[in-house]
């Protein structure tokens, strides 16, 4: 079979070629996105959803001004995918608690440099708002502006809004090759077919580098698995994201509470382990001590597209005109996916762009 109806063909229906695929989509182009198994069930699903970077000061500027733009325009994405879709992706403004940070001036003068609100809570302060954390310490920093979305209702929302936008979706479909002629995309050949398109975006997160074997580019990114427990408890028993020693817990608005994350290397190995079980247990009961005893009603595992210093690759192969690549978000797919796919589209539809994209080239 051969098939020519799109002309730009997305392979990967993770966030970020979801979202890549919305962008084009809204331009005006013919879109269609393969997936090897179901959309958005990969590392999209299995993150926290946490719109910030953690320790934001810690990253280049290269990740925080993706960070700063999608930051901007979540709510309002969150609010129309609501409208069209009718499933509410749940944005909401939990802000960001971390406690013990020993870099606390660092982290200061990064926010007054980036109008960022960010403020020292002293412990009285901290049992003052979650009285759920009876933590001690010398003092904690607290960014009220960020947000979270819940990212497996994002994907579906997206999903069924592409749908209504007119993108087609070809699931259980896996590129195997792509086509090429005169250092032109032609086509991809896919285990359901061989598809024809002049523009082919590879967002393929983890699993990104494969596609690129045999052509004269590599990219760095590797799979980093992260391991995550959810919880369920009282509504309200924890109302903020709280941090600690680079681990977290996420309060969902219906009680439900995400204690994560593991940085693990173990290839494309997606298990999840007893030994993780336990050190994030250990965890959750030492930041919300109320949690000590609850089941754990879930525990799972994904793959985030490991890069160095988490800056995305985004931008044309330097020698297949026509191929795109859009990945490498490791920590931040979902607060950085937005202003990636808008600086994919930039590029490919000769935009523009507020972003620097050398910043972000592939054979950088
Ligand atoms: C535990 C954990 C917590 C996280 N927390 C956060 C957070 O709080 N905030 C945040 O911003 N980010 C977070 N992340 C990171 C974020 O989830 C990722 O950066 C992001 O989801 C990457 O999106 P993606 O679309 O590139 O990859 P994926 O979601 O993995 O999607 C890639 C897709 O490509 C498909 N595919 C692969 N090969 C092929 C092929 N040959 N043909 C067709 N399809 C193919 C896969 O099946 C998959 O569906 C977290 C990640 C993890 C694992």
């Amino acid at each position: 079979m051969r098939d020519k109806t799109a002309e730009c063909l997305v392979i990967g229906g993770g966030l970020v070629g979801m979202l890549s695929a919305y962008e084009l989509a809204q331009a005006g182009m013919r879109v269609m996105l393969l997936e090897r198994g179901r959309t958005g069930q990969e590392s999209s699903w299995a993150g926290g959803g946490i719109l910030s970077p953690l320790y934001p000061w810690r990253y280049p500027n290269a990740v925080n001004q993706l960070a700063a733009w999608g930051q901007a325009r979540y709510r309002a994405l969150a609010e129309t995918l609501h409208e069209q879709s009718g499933i509410d992706p749940e944005w909401q403004q939990s802000g960001l608690l971390m406690l013990d940070v020993a870099e606390q001036n660092e982290a200061v003068a990064w926010a007054q440099h980036e109008g960022v609100a960010l403020k020292l809570l002293t412990n009285e302060a901290i049992s003052h708002c979650e009285p759920a954390l009876q933590i001690a310490v010398e003092r904690a920093l607290w960014m009220p502006s960020v947000a979270q979305i819940r990212n497996p209702r994002l994907l579906t929302a997206l999903r069924n809004t592409l749908e209504r936008q007119g993108v087609t979706f070809r699931e259980q479909s896996e590129v195997l090759a792509l086509q090429q002629q005169g250092g032109r995309v032609t086509a991809v050949e896919s285990s359901t077919g061989v598809y024809d398109a002049g523009q082919v975006v590879i967002a393929t997160g983890a699993w990104s580098r494969g596609l690129l074997d045999g052509t004269p580019l590599s990219i760095d990114i590797e799979p980093v698995r992260g391991q995550m427990l959810l919880y369920k408890a009282k509504p309200g028993l924890l109302n903020t994201i709280v941090m600690a020693d680079g681990h977290y817990a996420i309060p969902r608005r219906d009680g439900h509470i995400l204690v994560g994350s593991t940085l693990e290397h173990a290839g494309f190995d997606k298990s999840i382990t007893a030994a993780a079980a336990t050190t994030l247990r250990e965890i959750a009961e030492r930041l919300v001590p109320a949690l000590a005893g609850m089941k754990v009603v879930r525990h799972w595992a994904g793959l985030r597209p490991g890069s160095f210093e988490g800056v995305p690759y985004i931008g044309e192969h330097p020698a297949i005109s026509g191929l795109y690549v859009n990945t490498g978000h490791f920590r931040n797919g979902v607060v950085l996916g937005l202003a990636s796919a808008r600086l994919l589209g930039d590029l490919m539809l000769g935009r523009e762009s507020v972003f620097d994209p050398s910043l972000y080239a592939v054979e950088r």
